[in-house]
């Protein structure tokens, strides 16, 4: 086969325990992220039961639409175990015993102070036509066979055995073999904008998209992540294409986009805080407490992040963060006035540079007419200068309080980087 085709596989997991919702399939999504990666387009993923008929179905089905089966489970040893059988008689084999197999089982056990016994025996019988890879973590190995133009992986269900078994050993066996694409993929993370928007504004670059460019969306809550993927047969190539359009989204985009990967807005809101020598520090009702809880996961902000008040009664507004009486009169906890009030009495109680100070209705009570569940004003800035914005929620009190704490982070990100 020559290297210009992309690929196409099925994942085949098996195990009762998957259907039934004791154990979610986390193998599913591991490999195809994996596969993903590296060109080769998952078709399907398809979970099956322990029975033998299932499986056999399943796999026989997937051999005719693609050139890879990944399966994994039903390795094990005992007699809910049997992916090899299965495996025999979709490949016309059988299974024989192979001492290899066994004296790596038995090496396995002495090193744990165990002797191998009758089931590791048991599992020391292989099927004919396959290839077997050593199972550093496990006793059961991977195995890998080819049956007319397609290519049958077995892997075990223990996450950690199956990921090293594939990371090491399957997947050089698979490039070599299969026609492989160049796939690079960059992931653009977005705070604050509606998808429909974004998608506007990139919709004339969507339309002229280069050859080999595909662009995805993935919204969620609070932000929408846009995924760029570039495909070819030359690295090179491959490479300059996503750098030019991922260039390209951040310049339309602008400061919409916050960072790229598994980047999070707390640690981008410390970033800009430590480069501009900043520090901060928080006045929070309905997040509770949230937002210092954000900023404590990111190593290091100590630097920047000296505290925060839970000030969720008026009487700790009043007390610890000096907010009028009379502005919570006239205007009520949830207003402007109020968390401006909010972020300055942080700020010099705290003798800090910038804050963030946030109150609202998360719900499910509490709303008016006026003031409905969900809403949610939002100040950052400092003493001298403020931003205030009011939020319209309509989540649950939960996702109502986490979206504010992240709005509030992107709020704060903007502040910094637009002044
Ligand atoms: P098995 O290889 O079928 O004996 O599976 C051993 C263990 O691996 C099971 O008890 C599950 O906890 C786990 N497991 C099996 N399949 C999966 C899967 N698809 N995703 C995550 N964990 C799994
Ligand atoms: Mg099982």
């Amino acid at each position: 086969m020559g290297k210009t085709t992309r690929a196409k596989a099925v994942i085949v997991t098996i195990g009762d325990e998957i259907l039934i919702g004791q154990t979610l399939d986390t193998n599913a999504a591991w490999l195809s992220s994996q596969l993903y990666q590296r060109g080769i387009q998952v078709l399907r993923m398809l979970t099956v039961s322990d029975e033998e008929e299932e499986m056999e179905r399943a796999i026989r089905q997937s051999l005719k639409v693609a050139g890879l089966v990944v399966c994994t489970g039903g390795l094990g040893p005992t007699r809910d175990d049997k992916t090899k059988e299965v495996l025999c008689k979709v490949a016309d084999g059988k299974l024989v015993f192979s001492q290899e197999v066994f004296d790596w089982i038995s090496e396995r056990k002495r090193q744990q102070g165990k002797e191998p016994n009758e089931l590791h025996r048991k599992q020391s019988y292989m099927p004919t036509g396959f290839d077997y890879y050593r199972n550093n973590r496990g006793t059961a190995p991977g195995m890998l066979g080819e049956i007319d133009d397609s290519i049958i992986v077995s892997l075990p269900g223990v996450p950690y055995e199956m990921k090293e078994l594939m990371t090491d050993q399957i997947i050089p066996v698979l490039v070599e073999k299969l026609p492989v694409e160049i796939a690079a993929v960059r992931t653009l993370l977005t705070a604050g904008v509606a998808e429909s928007e974004l998608a506007q504004q990139l919709s004339d670059l969507e339309d002229h998209l280069p050859e080999g460019l595909s662009l995805a969306w993935l919204p969620g809550h609070t932000r929408v992540r846009i995924r760029l993927t570039s495909r070819g047969n030359d690295r090179q190539t491959v490479e300059q294409k996503l750098d030019e359009c991922t260039a390209r989204v951040r310049e339309i985009l602008g400061d919409i986009v916050y960072g790229e990967g598994d980047d999070s807005l707390e640690e981008v809101v410390f970033d800009l805080l430590k480069n501009k020598q900043l520090s901060l520090a928080v006045a929070e009702s309905c997040t509770g407490g949230f937002i210092a809880h954000l900023l404590t996961l990111v190593p290091g902000v100590s630097a920047c992040f000296k505290g925060g008040v839970v000030a969720y009664s008026n009487e700790i507004k009043r007390e610890i963060l000096d907010v009028n009486e009379q502005t919570l009169k006239e205007h009520g906890a949830v207003s402007a006035e109020t968390v401006r009030e909010m972020l300055k009495g942080v700020c010099e109680k705290f003798g800090v540079d910038t804050g963030i100070a946030v109150s609202g209705i998360a719900g499910p009570d509490g709303g008016t007419p006026e003031k409905p569940v969900g809403t949610v004003w939002v100040a950052v800035g400092g003493v001298e200068k403020q931003h205030v914005e009011k939020l319209r929620l309509n989540l649950n009190r939960k996702l109502n309080i986490e979206k504010s704490g992240l709005l509030a982070l992107n709020m704060l990100r903007l502040f910094l980087s637009r002044d």
